[in-house]
This record gives structure tokens, sequence and C-alpha cells, in this order.
């Protein structure tokens, strides 16, 4: 990704100046752009690229921004214009005077008008309404392929966070469950899970959270409008709702926080036969033999969880686990779930999905194959969880009409401080170019946006060093960098890696696995020795790592960690007692006190 200087330097010019040329000293077509501005006593601003050590970066940036690498590249208040002939074009059907007129100082409805319902969008909404404002927001859920909706709250609440927490809660009463013969509790030979009971209640909790929002937004006088949003100006909202009514209005300012969905591949039998996480936990029957088709976070989760609740259960990898994570430590994640029941398939892609029997579940039969094979293999399962990424709920909300750019890559928006490059619409949560699809994130940028556009805050939302955990059988807490991206960045020679395998005295007992726990932090030497990553992977990860990151946000050394006494016996404590460096290639297993 490029640095994001640039990203600023670009983003920035954009949004401060009414008309801005990107442009090169020695091209004729610039010169008559800006020719045409001087005729027309348009005043411009203007980028000389040839005359800055950065001008091939701030090119390659706006070809990332706007798809065009071209100079000239005009913008006008943030909308993109284009090249020479496209401002000429639109100086002759008039649209240049049109963008360039003010928008009107008053007709608004309402101050704020958030699109998107989740965790970000809910979190701005109620922060600007407490500070005074007129807000309203809009949600809207599109049925999936397999008519799967729900309510206010967005993804984290329905159909993220909250239902996996819960089953993989599901999964480790399982295992408790195991080990409690041997702390004396005399359970029945064979017990079984009941996925209807699990999932009735899990929506039930779900159901209480969405009415628990609705009561909010009407307590903080926020307007609720249950339809799908669309621009039709840059100040102006057009909705639809279920019933086809259409409600349109005008605000001053409008963020946008309308999450991801996921994605499905281009194969035959895909969007008939398969599920995705937006359909697993509301599925109403066990899902059986499952395929969990990726291998990220939430491919694992689910399978981990499925695979604790009894079921047989396969991922297909295409590549690596966990791209983009520390890949000792996902590779470790692997070797547990293999152990504990959860079958591979690596190195593999699917190509059709066919149905064998209907039912529910039905059987299918998915055809797959090896990345580096042409032949075919089949798998029958009964249910196929999609879980090959997501995709940014930004190409189908009429930005073409406000002159926002989105990265053609992926469709996220590029900001700087949560503006883009249209001074009035802002955009947080997993729609943002740059950020972490993680909740508690959108949570906190949509809340400091609001203070910062309504009350008398400047504080902005800090996106380093965010801690994140994978909920898989055996939970992955991280922080800061993998190691693979402390080396690059530091540089081998500059960082410390100390670790440690441990076992948690509750699998003494049970006789579970003795070393299949283990931590390390990423030190670097050229600062001190300050901690710049942390991995854990260990019962209740989550928990372990959150305070981990308030000590990592205080700029916490070795030294800061080796002087800290550890609460013993529990499994955090390791990190107060690391002192062998991976460098020295010694024994890591810690035994006894
Ligand atoms: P969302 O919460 O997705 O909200 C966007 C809302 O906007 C949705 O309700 C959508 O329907 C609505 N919308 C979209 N377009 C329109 C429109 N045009 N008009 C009206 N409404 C619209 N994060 C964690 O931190 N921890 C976890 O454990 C975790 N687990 C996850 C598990 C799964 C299976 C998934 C899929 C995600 C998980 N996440 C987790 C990620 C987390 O859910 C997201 O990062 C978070 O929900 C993003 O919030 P958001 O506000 O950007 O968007
Ligand atoms: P990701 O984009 O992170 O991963 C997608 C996975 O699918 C990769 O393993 C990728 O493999 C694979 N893949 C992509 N295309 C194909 C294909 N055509 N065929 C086979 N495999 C394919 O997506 P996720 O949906 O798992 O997660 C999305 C985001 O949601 C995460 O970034 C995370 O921030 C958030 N989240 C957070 C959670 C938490 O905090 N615990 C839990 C769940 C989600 P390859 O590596 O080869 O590209």
């Amino acid at each position: 990704m490029p640095p994001v200087s640039v990203r600023e330097t670009v983003l920035n010019n954009i949004q401060s100046n009414d008309v801005m040329v990107f442009s090169k000293t020695t091209c004729p077509f610039c010169n008559q752009v800006k020719e045409l501005f001087k005729q027309e006593g348009i005043v411009y601003k203007s980028l000389e690229l040839d005359k800055l050590d950065n001008g091939l970066q701030i090119q390659d940036m706006l070809f990332e921004m706007s798809g065009q690498k071209t100079v000239p590249n005009v913008f006008i208040r943030g909308s993109h214009v284009g090249g020479c002939d496209s401002t000429i074009q639109a100086h002759t059907d008039g649209r240049l005077r049109q963008l360039l007129s003010p928008p009107p100082a008053e007709g608004y409805d309402y101050d704020l008008v958030v699109i998107g319902g989740g965790s970000g969008g809910l979190a701005a909404s109620k922060e600007a309404a407490k500070l005074g404002k007129r807000v309203a927001v809009c949600d809207f859920v599109k049925a999936t392929p397999k008519g799967t909706t729900w309510g206010l709250g967005g993804t984290c609440v329905n159909v993220g966070c909250i239902p996996k927490k819960l089953m993989h809660q599901a999964a480790l009463l399982g295992e408790a469950l195991k080990d409690s013969k041997n702390y004396g509790w005399e359970t029945p030979e064979k017990v079984q899970h009941n996925w209807d009971t699990l999932k009735n209640a899990v929506q039930d909790h779900i159901g209480s959270l969405n009415w628990n929002y609705r009561v909010q937004l009407r307590d903080k006088s926020v307007t609720y409008i249950n339809g799908y949003a669309e621009f039709t100006d840059r100040h102006t909202i057009k909705t639809v709702n279920k019933r086809n009514k259409v409600q349109t209005f005008k605000a001053e300012k409008i963020l946008l926080a309308t999450g991801m969905r996921p994605r499905y591949p281009d194969i035959p039998g895909v969007k008939e036969f398969a599920i995705t996480s937006d359909d697993l936990f509301s599925l109403s029957y066990c899902p059986g033999k499952t395929l969990t088709i990726g291998a990220s976070y939430v491919s694992l989760e689910c399978a981990g969880f499925l695979t604790g609740m009894g079921l047989d259960v396969t991922v297909m990898v295409r590549s690596i686990l966990l791209r983009g994570f520390d890949q000792q430590m996902a590779d470790m994640i692997g070797t547990y779930m293999e152990k504990h029941g959860t079958h591979f398939l690596r190195k593999c892609v699917p190509t059709r999905i066919e149905q064998i029997e209907e039912g529910t579940p039905p059987l299918l039969r998915v055809y797959y194959k090896k990345t580096d094979d042409p032949q075919e293999f089949s798998i029958d399962v009964n249910t196929v969880l999609m879980a090959i990424g997501r995709d940014a709920c930004t190409s189908e909300i009429g930005l073409e009409k406000t002159g926002v750019l989105t990265n053609p890559k992926n469709g996220k928006i590029p900001v700087v401080n949560e503006q883009t490059n249209v001074p009035n619409i802002y955009a947080i949560g997993d729609i943002m170019e740059g950020g972490h699809e993680l909740t508690p994130v959108a949570i906190e940028a949509g809340k400091l946006l609001s203070r910062r556009l309504y009350g008398d805050s400047s504080r902005q939302c800090d996106y380093i060093n965010v801690p994140t955990t994978v909920f898989t059988p055996l939970e992955y807490g991280a922080i800061g960098y993998s190691e693979e991206d402390a080396t690059d960045t530091f540089g081998e020679d500059n960082i410390e890696v100390y670790h440690a395998y441990f076992q948690p005295l509750e699998y003494t007992v049970a006789h579970r696995d003795e070393a299949g726990c283990y931590g390390k932090i990423i030190c670097n030497k050229a600062d001190g020795d300050r901690v710049v990553g942390f991995h854990i992977l260990g019962p209740n990860a989550g928990e372990i790592t959150q305070g981990y990151a308030v000590a990592m946000k205080c700029g916490a050394t070795k030294e800061h960690f080796d002087t800290t006494i550890g609460i013993h016996p529990t499994c955090s404590e390791v990190f107060t007692t690391m002192d062998v460096t991976k460098a020295s290639g010694l024994d890591v297993t810690t035994t006894g006190c």
C-alpha cells in the first residue's frame, strides 16, 4: 500500500481547493486547462508533479483514486472532472459552472444523515444527536440469495461478532464438558449438541439488541429510516423502503458507514446452494457435514465452532491461513485445529457446486481442483459456507452523482481523517480505505468524527496498534506487527523476538495438549526494546490481549514487561517471564511454576 502521507497530500489538496489541477509544467494540455480557468476568472490551485520529489507517487495515488494516471487531473469541489478534454467538455456543457456554484446555505432537513446503521453509523449518529444536531440514520438490509435478512445494528450484532462469539462459546462449553469428567463431574457418556436450541437462543439475544438500538435512537432523537439510501446529489439522499415508499431529504453532511457483504466466487451453483456467514447464524437446520471455503477469520472461526459442536468440518484453503497475520501463529492455529478434528484441503479452489439431494440439510457435491493441477476432485457435504472475503457496499449508493472517489480494486473509500474527497461527505468503518475491519474501530472512528464535527474535540481516531483476536478454538490475540512485517520494517538486525510455549494449569488435570499454547513479543532494539508486536495463542486470548494493548499504547518496552509482576497461576503471566529469544534457539517449553 502506498504511504499514507501521499494519500493525505492528494486528498488534502482536493478537499481544500475548490478547483484543483494536478499538472506538469511541461504538459501542453495542462497549460490549456489552466489557460481556460484564467480566461473564465476561475481561481485554481495547481500542483506541478514534475517539480516534486514524490510527483510519481502522487500520480500513482491519483490513478488508484480516480482511475486516471495522465495529467492534467482536475477536481472541482472534490468531484473528479478528468483530463483536458473532459474539462473543456464540462465547460462547454455548463457542468463546470454548476459544480462551482456554492451549496445552498440553508434548507437542509438534517445536519447529518448517516447511511448505514451498523457499528460505526449508530455510534456516529448517537454522538452527533447528543451534541444537539438534527440527525437521521438510514439502515436497510438487502436479503441474501437464500433470503436471509435481519434487523438494526449492522454486521457485528446480527451476522458477525455477537452470534459468532456465542457459537464459539457453545463449542468451548463442549470442550469443558469433556474436561469436566477429570474434574469429578459425572456427566452422561453421550452428550450431544442441539443446533436449534443454540440458534434460537442466539437469535433471541440478537432480537433484544435490535430492539435496544431502536430505543436508543428514539431516546436520542435520531430519526431512523428503514430504507435503502442512495445519493441523488452530494447533499440529497433518496431512500426506498421495503414497500417501495420513496423519501427524499437534504443534509448538510453525509456519513457513509455501509459496511461490507460476503463475496461469492464466479462458479456455477454457488448462489443457489452455498451459504455465507450472513445465513449461518440463523440457519433453520443443523448445517451437518460442512465445507468452509476461505482461510481467513470468518472461515476458520466458523469451522472451529462447528467442529466443536461435533460436526464433520473441512476448510478449503487456497494458499495460506490468515493472510496478513503472523504466519507462525497462523500455522499453529491450523495445526491445533487439525489435531482437534477439523479437516483441511490445502491449495484447492472450488469449481462448481451441485445438489445431489434436497433436504434440510441438503446433500451437495462440491467440485474443486488443486491450484497447481487441472484435475477435478469432489467432496460431498451438507453445507458449503463461502468465506472468501467481503465486498465494500459502495457500488450501488449513487456515489457517481457526488464525485466521491473509490479505490477501483476494492471499492473502499479513501479518506483523510474520515473525510472523503468531497468535503461534506465522510466515511468510516469497513468501507474506509486503510482502516481495520473491526467493530470497535468503526465505533471509535464514528464517535470521534461526530465530536470533531459538532463538539470542541480535535481528537483523531488512532489506527495504530489496534488489537484483534481470532476466535478459533484456541484463540489468537495480536497487537501490532507480525514477525514478517517487523523484519521488513525495522530490519532483521533490529528486532528481537522473545517467546515461550505454555500449558494452562486447567489443561493439566484435563490431560489436554502439553504445549499447544504459545506467546511471543517482538521488540525493536533500535528503540529501547519497545514492544512492537504481541501475539498469544491460548484460551481467553481476547481477554488477555486487551490489557496488553493499553500497555503498548503507553509505549511499553521489554523492560516494562520484565519488571511487571505476573498473576499466578494464569496464562498471561508468561509475558512477564519471557527471557528466551528466538535467535538463541533455546528450549522454550515452560514447565512447572
Ligand atoms: P456494518 O456493521 O456492516 O453496518 C453497515 C450497515 O449499513 C448494514 O446494516 C447495512 O445493511 C447497511 N447499509 C448498507 N448499504 C446501505 C444503504 N445504501 N442504505 C441503508 N443501509 C445500508 N469485528 C470485531 O471487532 N470482532 C469480531 O469478533 C468480529 N467478528 C466478525 C465475524 C463475522 C462473521 C463478520 C462477517 C465480521 C466480524 N467482525 C468482527 C467485523 C465487524 O462486524 C465489522 O468490522 C463491523 O460490523 C463494521 O461496522 P460498519 O459500521 O463499518 O458496517
Ligand atoms: P478475508 O478477506 O480476510 O480473507 C479471505 C479468504 O478467502 C482468504 O483466505 C483468501 O485466500 C480466500 N479466498 C479469496 N478468494 C478465494 C477464492 N476465489 N477461492 C478460494 N479462496 C479464496 O475475509 P474474511 O471474510 O475472513 O474477513 C473479512 C474481515 O472481517 C477481516 O479482515 C476482519 O477484519 C473481519 N473479521 C473480524 C473478526 C474478528 O475480529 N474476530 C472475525 C471475522 C471477520 P488467499 O489468502 O489465498 O487470498
